[in-house]
């Protein structure tokens, strides 16, 4: 029977701050699919590559 514990990921929600370099693009998602796809459609749509930043989820509180 297999117990390990799964790593980090059952507890919070990762979230990622994407930004864009070209333009003054912002958005805050959870997870990296969410995040490959804003990636992808704002570069199709801009020509833009944009950049993901983890963020604690707890963000603002300390
Ligand atoms: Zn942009």
């Amino acid at each position: 029977m297999d117990t390990r514990e799964k790593p980090a990921d059952s507890g919070q929600p990762k979230q990622f701050l994407v930004k864009c370099n070209g333009c003054s693009f912002e958005r805050t998602t959870a997870g990296r699919e969410e995040v490959t796809q804003i990636g992808n459609d704002h570069q199709r749509e801009t020509g833009h590559e944009l950049v993901a930043l983890e963020v604690p989820p707890s963000i603002g509180s300390s």
